[in-house]
């Protein structure tokens, strides 16, 4: 099996609901995704897929949605809601805290489910970057 991967970057702000530390202050990071796909069989051209069509789809979507926004959990609502009223953000939740684990689950198991359906290939792992050292790996 041959997997291709493509690195998309973006700025969000996060906080950890009942961190221990610093975590739980509202902060920002320079996060850097990478998503690994598979296909059955490479296409014509000997592909998985055109890296292109990863960041026009994949990337289009993070643009919309977490590009310079804030990415808080569904139970911080209130954090959200005036953050959204003093800029006109549209707050990106999840159902759970927005870890780098988190993000990247949900990223796999959601959202490249959703933006690749029509495409003959499978988001097979996410690698997610919140500083240059620290990353998580889903698969
Ligand atoms: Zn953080």
């Amino acid at each position: 099996m041959i997997t291709c991967t493509r690195r998309l970057e973006f700025d969000a702000a996060h906080r950890i609901l009942k961190h221990e530390s610093k975590c739980k202050m509202l902060h920002g990071h320079r996060y850097a995704l990478e998503a690994s796909f598979m296909a059955k069989e490479l296409d014509e051209l000997g592909r998985v897929i055109d890296f292109g069509k990863i960041r026009e789809l994949l990337g289009a979507w993070i643009d919309d949605n977490l590009d310079h926004n804030t990415i808080l959990s569904i139970h911080d609502k209130e954090l959200g809601e005036n953050i959204a009223k003093t800029t006109g953000q549209k707050i990106y939740y999840l159902d759970e805290n927005p870890t780098a684990e988190n993000i990247a689950k949900h990223i796999l198991e959601k959202i490249c489910p959703k933006i690749f359906a029509k495409e003959s290939v499978k988001c097979v792992a996410i690698k997610l970057y919140e500083t240059p050292n620290c990353s998580v790996y889903v698969e």
